[in-house]
């Protein structure tokens, strides 16, 4: 590891003050970063450590939804009796992912903004975009079966690989963010970037800006579930995951939202096979309908043709058990 400079910020006035001064990495859990930084694949040269700024609470918004710190632990998000019994699909997609011992320290943060696992990003000898632009990719045409069939370009087919992101993406969260240039707000759908022909521009963040909280609106009552595959039953990322909330009335959908993991640079929305959903008849015809919708554009690399056909399953499968 590099030599680098590390200050422990008080308050987060002093963690955007230094930001401001020149670029900084900011460390929460330190679960993905200090192993970037162990590895070189990311050598700052300031670490800001926010871990101790008061931005580990959760709350109760005054419109009946639920306010997450950003540096709300993971195995605290998952365990708050509020987000197990109104927002259980989150509960369920945190505890999918790591392992308890990560979860204890990863943030939520730290989970949105963390890097892609590609194996060829952390090997400093492979060609990749994303870690130094401009030299090639090697996942394509290379060992690419964990890799995206959504949203790629010829530059980079890594996949984000969060699961809580999934889930929040289903749930229309919003990030809220503050920074040198002021206080904003995102939806978590449009905070991650598509690669197109710079896939090291990885979100809409602005330089220095910190992710403060993650607002999850309120929702009706939905019935909703996050389902995971991946090689091992535990401490693996998704091959394909996917978060479903659904509500049927007298037969007919009145409310779909469905997002993809491990199948995309982001985490993916189906918005189309949502709009299919709703309105139409809660039946086998228009789940399998909606199932192809999801992944209509997808383009396969060479090994990983069966993550279409997976998330076509797990969407049809998933719809058909909450109806
Ligand atoms: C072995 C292993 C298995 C894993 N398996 C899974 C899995 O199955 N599913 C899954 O979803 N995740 C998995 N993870 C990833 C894990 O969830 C992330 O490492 C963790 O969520 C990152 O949170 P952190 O607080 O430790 O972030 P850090 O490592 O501290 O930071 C990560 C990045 O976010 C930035 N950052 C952090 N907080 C903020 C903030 N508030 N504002 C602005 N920038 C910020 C940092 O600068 C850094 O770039 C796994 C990790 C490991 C090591």
């Amino acid at each position: 590891m590099r030599e680098f400079g590390y200050v422990r910020a008080a308050t987060v006035a002093e963690a955007i003050g230094l930001a401001a001064e020149g670029p900084v990495a900011y460390l929460a859990g330190g679960t993905n970063l200090v192993d970037l930084m162990r590895e070189e694949v990311e050598r700052p040269r300031r670490v800001v450590d926010i871990s101790r700024l008061p931005l580990s609470a959760v709350e109760d918004l005054p419109d009946g939804g639920l306010r997450l710190g950003a540096l709300a632990r993971n195995a605290h998000v998952a365990a708050d009796d509020r987000v197990r019994r109104r927002y259980p699909v989150l509960a369920r997609a945190l505890l999918r992912g790591a392992s308890p011992q990560l979860r204890n320290r990863a943030t939520v943060g730290g989970n949105l903004l963390q890097r892609t696992r590609c194996r060829y990003f952390y090997d400093l000898g492979a060609a990749c975009n994303k870690r130094a632009p401009g030299t090639g990719c090697e996942a394509i045409g290379g060992f690419d079966r964990g890799h995206a069939i959504l949203g790629a370009s010829e530059s980079c087919v890594a996949v984000h690989p969060s699961d809580m992101c999934v889930a929040l993406a289903a749930l229309d969260a919003t990030v809220n963010l503050t920074g040198p240039e002021g206080d904003r707000s995102v939806p978590v759908s449009d905070l991650h970037l598509l690669p197109g022909d710079t896939p090291q521009v990885e979100t809409v963040l602005r330089s220095g800006e910190l992710v403060t909280s993650v607002d999850l609106p309120p929702w009706p009552p939905a019935r909703g579930a996050y389902v995971k595959v991946r090689d091992r039953a535990s401490y693996a990322f998704a091959l394909v995951s996917v978060a479903v909330l659904v509500q049927v009335h007298e037969g007919t959908i009145t409310l779909a939202r469905i997002a993809l993991g491990g199948v995309a640079p982001k985490p993916w929305r189906a918005y189309a096979a949502e709009e299919l959903l709703t309105g139409a008849a809660a039946d086998e015809r228009t789940f399998g309908a909606a199932a192809e919708e999801a992944v209509v554009g997808a383009r396969p690399l060479r090994h990983n043709g069966f993550k279409a056909e997976l998330a076509r399953r797990l969407i049809r499968r998933t719809l058909v058990k909450l109806s």
